[in-house]
């Protein structure tokens, strides 16, 4: 196809979107054959930045790039939108209360909902990035009751990239080795990053290490690794989170390999006795544009045991933000 996509980008000028829009303009997003319109959100007092983004974009002369629009009106940024990446939301501040964070989330991503379910397109896509990601994308999904539900997806791709690069170095095998990992749950501390369906060159990963390794190693590296990387770089980590959501949209669109799987949070269908409608980290494939939920897996009474703390941690985000009116 030759008529642009139109890829709305919101939080265009913070750190994620520095390094998402010179993907996307480059054709990582949609691939080399898909000519792109960018459309950038913002708060007003971030729009200057991202008009300084859009200058260096054109510099960049990207050929598949159509063209960009810079907007602080929801209404008018999901105008058209066939993909949506909603980067932009706001930080957890020092002393501040979950049920403050989610209340001024809330505040974003319910007109966001609203502006996508009013505007947007009809094979409208979205991923949510910015955090609490699950629970946000949660709330633009229920302010959008014509968009078909499971086109509301948050981010656990880079949860899954960093457990494949820790799997990776742990056998010495390289990433390209690795199938069938899963991450399960909340986009959160709680996450569950899952081995024991994973291979590592055919063989069981799970085998291939202890289980000590596994909990206290692992685990832990896997959902601390934010942190870790703001510890080392004094900034936190925007461009693997940026590599995360091309890898996802680009998934989505163009499907995933038959002999692997890998991992999103999309809208429960009731399988592994998630609640129906929680967004919550599954073992997914890509197929005519669609996500799929891995069935018939075995779950042990550890993975059990995991699954469920992460899932009960987004029954209680959904309630609170139930409680507070968001949904
Ligand atoms: P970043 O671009 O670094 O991060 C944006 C969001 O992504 C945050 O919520 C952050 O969550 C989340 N995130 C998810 N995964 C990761 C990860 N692996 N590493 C880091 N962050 C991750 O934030 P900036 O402050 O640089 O920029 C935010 C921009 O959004 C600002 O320009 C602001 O003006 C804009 N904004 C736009 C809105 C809108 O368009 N309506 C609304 C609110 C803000 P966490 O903080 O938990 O790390």
């Amino acid at each position: 196809t030759t008529t642009p996509v139109n890829v709305t980008v919101t939080g265009a000028a913070g750190q994620i979107g520095y390094a998402l829009l010179f993907r996307i303009a480059s054709g990582q997003l949609l691939g080399p054959d898909t000519p792109v319109k960018l459309r950038l959100l913002e708060i007003p007092q971030g729009v200057k930045a991202a008009e300084g983004t859009a200058m260096e974009l054109d510099d960049c002369a990207f050929p598949l790039l159509a063209g960009i629009d810079i907007f602080d009106d929801p209404k008018q940024g999901f105008e058209g939108a066939n993909v949506a990446l909603l980067v932009g939301a706001r930080p957890r501040s020092k002393g501040m209360e979950r049920g403050d964070l989610l209340e001024a989330n809330g505040g974003i991503f319910g007109p966001q909902g609203e502006a996508i379910n009013a505007g947007a397109a009809d094979d409208i896509r979205v991923l949510v990035v910015g955090n609490p990601a699950n629970t946000n994308a949660l709330i633009a999904q229920q302010h959008a009751p014509d968009v078909p539900a499971e086109r509301f997806t948050a981010m656990t791709r880079l949860d899954h990239n960093r457990a494949l690069s820790q799997l990776a170095s742990k056998t010495g095998a390289p990433v390209s080795a690795i199938k069938n990992l899963t991450i399960w749950g909340n986009h959160s501390a709680t996450q569950y990053p899952d081995i024991f369906h994973a291979t590592v060159d055919g063989k069981n990963a799970a085998e291939l290490v202890d289980q000590s390794w596994l909990e206290s190693d692992f685990i832990p590296t896997v959902a601390k690794r934010g942190a870790a990387i703001i510890e080392a770089r004094g900034a936190s980590s925007a461009a693997s989170a940026a590599n995360a959501a091309i890898d996802h949209v680009h998934d989505w669109v163009n499907g995933t390999a038959d002999d692997s799987w890998t991992s999103a949070a999309i809208v429960s269908d009731g399988s592994y006795g998630v609640p129906e409608g929680l967004i919550s980290s599954f073992p997914v494939r890509a197929k005519g544009g669609k996500w799929e939920i891995v069935q018939g897996l075995e779950i042990s009474e550890f993975s059990r045991g995991k699954i469920d703390a992460s899932v009960n941690e987004l029954v209680e985000e959904r309630d609170a933000v139930k409680e507070l009116g968001l949904v």
